[in-house]
């Protein structure tokens, strides 16, 4: 935790770190001005400490500041909601309120020694689910320096797809999210649900999975049995991959998106919690947007 000495400061309320929100730019977190000059090491960064009849140097704490500082402008979150923190979530009706506790216990709980069961957020798009991953991931970061990463899954996979024309392969852009502590997954089931792209989707949360890792997820779909309207029609089979897959989309569950074997691991490593109030907050009566919001 921070010291929360300096409550004074108006800028960053004593956390000693502000996260900047620039167009086209993942989040970056930076000191606050009222850490410019710390006091111990006179911004050095190391202090002396006696040691038997000399004097050595050792790190001073004000670089765990820095230190979390880093982990977070690693994590990748998304300009649009740069700013997305516990604080700035607004509870507009229960789901919310529920949604949050969820979130803030398993970042209080989560040990980097011992496995924390994830979580998944499932509801209509506007909720505030990608709002909850993003501030999970920063305290986690800023707070308590837990490395984590944000990827929305159909951005990741273009990013693979560009690795190849470039000569890389799958696993150069993988293998930074197979063993990172924390990794949220936003938009899980968007894709088109290609053998290719369930392959890459089950490579990362299988392997995850084997790690005992947490993974976090959010996805529009719902499970079977929560969905809002009869999902299947008997003896009608809809190939995954086709351009029935993708027009059904509306209609299917989160098993028929994701497959049952990525599904059942969904089940085992993560909480699902509803986040789907009816209510789009991105359209709300200040007409402020997300953006402003967050
Ligand atoms: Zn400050
Ligand atoms: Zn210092």
């Amino acid at each position: 935790m921070p010291d929360r000495e300096d409550r004074t400061c108006p800028e960053c309320g004593g956390a000693g770190y502000v996260v900047e929100q620039v167009l086209g730019q993942t989040a970056r977190a930076h000191r606050c001005a009222c850490q410019a000059s710390c006091t111990h090491c006179g911004g050095s960064g190391y202090t002396l400490v006696p040691s038997g009849t000399s004097m050595v140097a050792q790190p001073c704490s004000c670089r765990s500041l820095d230190e979390r500082i880093a982990l977070f402008n690693r994590v990748a979150v998304p300009p649009a909601i740069a700013k997305a923190s516990f604080e700035t979530f607004r509870c507009y009706a229960q789901p919310h309120a529920s949604a949050l506790q969820v979130a803030q216990d398993f970042a209080h709980r989560f040990r980097r020694d011992a496995p924390t069961q994830g979580f998944l957020f499932f509801g209509k798009p506007g909720a505030g689910k990608t709002h909850l991953l993003v501030a999970t991931l920063r305290y986690l970061a800023l707070e308590k320096g837990v490395a984590g990463r944000y990827v929305e899954f159909m951005l990741l996979l273009s990013d693979i797809r560009a690795g190849f024309s470039a000569n890389r392969g799958h696993m150069d852009i993988l293998k930074p999210l197979l063993g990172v502590p924390v990794l949220a997954i936003d938009e899980l089931g968007k894709e088109r649900g290609t053998e290719w792209e369930r392959s890459m989707l089950d490579e990362l949360v299988s392997r995850r999975y084997n790690s005992g890792l947490s993974t976090l997820f959010a996805t529009n779909y719902f499970p079977e049995e929560q969905a809002p309207r009869p999902r299947e029609v008997p003896g009608r089979v809809v190939r995954t991959g086709s351009t029935e897959f993708q027009r059904d989309a509306e209609s299917m569950s989160l098993q028929q998106r994701v497959g049952d074997r990525i599904y059942s691991r969904l089940v085992e490593m993560c909480t699902f919690v509803k986040l789907d109030p009816g209510y789009d907050h991105r359209k709300d009566e200040q007409g402020s947007g997300y953006w402003r919001k967050t």
